[in-house]
């Protein structure tokens, strides 16, 4: 039976309470809402914060806090964004990563066009500093993958030992200046990684479930949560954040997988425990 690792993605840095209400901004809502996920199936927390007005913020005393506060509840891996605020400079997105060490946090293979509205911004420079940095700390690199030349620069900066070896990869298909979700072009990125990656998928908006239940499919692991996606079904918003863990561990079982618990990921991961 293969493990499949669900990582909850409560937050994000863009969705708002006008959007869904359910979504979790301040340090307490969010710890509250990673241990309702971690008790229904989830292993993996990729976090945001928000500021006091609801915006996104790298701030590290949000990540210090409520990185505590969930440690106070469980075990449950975690994953920090380095892309919290897109005017966030290079230091800021950083900080908490020497501050904090924790076991995963994200590594966004490069620049883009984001929502048809902004740069997202990850330099030649921002990479080799985030990457160095990464190593220095024992801070795996989750590699972001929003398009395909991202996956060559990953396997350039692997190369220079930037990147160690075996990466794992999240693919982020659907965001508006990415490549599209379809399942043709999942398979595409899939083939462009070396065999001894970990990878784990995840669709925005309407590509949520197409994507989801291919990379089942394909053997991959799986992202949910209202960074990505606030609708349970058509025109439904979700009630909360478990509310998809639920759904992902009832479909995982009825094809055949297990959902893989947080120490379970840590093995299939090579993380160091924080
Ligand atoms: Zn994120």
């Amino acid at each position: 039976m293969s493990k499949v690792i669900i990582t909850i993605a409560p937050t994000g840095a863009w969705p708002t309470k006008k959007d869904n209400p359910a979504i979790p901004f301040t340090p307490k809502e969010i710890a509250e809402d990673v241990f309702e996920c971690y008790q229904a199936g989830a292993a993996v927390a990729h976090l945001h914060m928000r500021d006091d007005n609801g915006q996104g913020t790298m701030n590290l005393e949000k990540f210090k806090e409520t990185t505590a506060l969930i440690r106070e509840k469980c075990d449950i891996v975690l994953n920090l964004t380095t892309s919290g605020d897109l005017n966030a400079t290079d230091d800021t997105r950083i900080a908490h990563l020497r501050e904090l060490r924790p076991e995963l946090a994200s590594y966004d293979c490069g620049t883009m066009n984001w929502n048809h509205n902004s740069v997202f911004y990850n330099t030649p420079a921002f990479l080799e500093k985030l990457g160095k940095s990464m190593l220095d700390n024992g801070v795996k690199p989750e590699v972001e993958i929003f398009d395909a030349g991202m996956v060559y620069t990953s396997l350039y900066y692997r190369k220079l030992g930037i990147l160690a070896a075996p990466i794992h990869y999240q693919f982020v298909l659907g965001v508006p200046g990415g490549i599209g979700a379809t399942v043709e072009n999942l398979v595409f990125l899939r083939n462009l990684i070396p065999p001894d990656s970990t990878w784990s998928a995840l669709g925005v908006g309407k590509g949520h479930m197409p994507i989801f239940l291919a990379a089942l499919a394909l053997g991959g692991h799986v992202r949910i949560g209202m960074e990505d996606n606030i609708f349970i079904d058509k025109g439904v918003l979700a009630k909360s954040n478990a509310q998809f863990v639920k759904r992902a561990v009832r479909i995982i079982k009825e094809t055949n997988g297990t959902p893989a618990t947080s120490d379970e990921a840590r093995t299939i991961l090579n993380l160091n425990k924080s």
